[in-house]
């Protein structure tokens, strides 16, 4: 597989643990919104899905610091000029022409396909956003000013004061249950692999023939 260099450019905070990092661009880098690029450090490697959009001179990620993780603490503290190795984009997580309506569902930052399918022209689709509090939902205006329909989950504190789309007080998946109409539905998962997991359970049982994507981060 081809490998690139990425210089990063900088880096902007959401929370105390979440950030979006960005780096040059090298010239020949192609992608598909929905793609994700293999960090490289000798035999560790982790991947992180670019966010788009894709004409940009920049590349940028979503990143959660995982304290005393093996490679995250390494871009969460990287400084302007720093040099990374990727490999060339890949993956098939990727925006298809929809057959039934679209539902998305993603938590924490496996939020980030769904912010480069919005970013590539996705518009009218469902989007379940699980976080574990208001300040976790990463892109929120973005992307609820471009869904059909938004509900953020929140699964832990709910504020007293709030502004924004209504929130669900509860995980992703029984959102799904109770307030999806059956019928036939495209369905994009991603996030924890528990989650994906959970929602699955629940796609089974609730809406039949539908058709299923997963990208399960950790
Ligand atoms: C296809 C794919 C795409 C991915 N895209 C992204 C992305 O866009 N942004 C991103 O932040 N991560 C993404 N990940 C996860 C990422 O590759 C790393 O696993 C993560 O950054 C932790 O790496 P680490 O070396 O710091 O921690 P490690 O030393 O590998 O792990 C430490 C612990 O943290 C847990 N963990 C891993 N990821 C998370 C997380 N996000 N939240 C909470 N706990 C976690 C692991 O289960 C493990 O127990 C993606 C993973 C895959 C497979």
């Amino acid at each position: 597989m081809d490998a690139f260099t990425l210089e990063m450019t900088d880096r902007r905070w959401w929370t105390d643990d979440t950030f979006e990092i960005r780096f040059v661009r090298p010239a020949g880098f192609d992608y598909l919104p929905g793609q994700k690029v293999g960090f490289v450090d000798g035999p560790l490697r982790r991947d992180y899905t670019l966010l788009g959009p894709l004409e940009a001179d920049h590349l940028a990620i979503c990143v959660r610091h995982i304290p005393g993780g093996r490679f995250s603490p390494r871009l969460a503290g990287a400084r302007p000029g720093e040099r990374f190795t990727v490999t060339a984009p890949f993956g098939y997580f990727t925006f298809k022409q929809p057959g039934h309506p679209v539902v998305w569902v993603a938590t924490g930052t496996g939020i980030a396909p769904f912010v480069a399918f919005v970013r590539a022209g996705a518009r009218g689709f469902d989007l379940l956003h699980g976080a574990r509090t208001v300040a976790d939902l990463y892109y929120r205006d973005e992307l609820s000013r471009s869904a059909r329909r938004y509900v953020p989950c929140i699964s832990g504190p709910v504020p007293t004061v709030y502004e924004g789309p209504p929130l669900y007080e509860g995980r992703v998946g029984p959102c799904l249950a109770e307030r999806w109409s059956p019928g036939r539905y495209d369905f994009y998962l991603c996030g924890r692999g528990d989650m994906i997991r959970d929602v699955m359970a629940i796609i089974d049982t609730h809406f039949e023939g539908a058709h299923v994507f997963t990208e399960r981060f950790y």
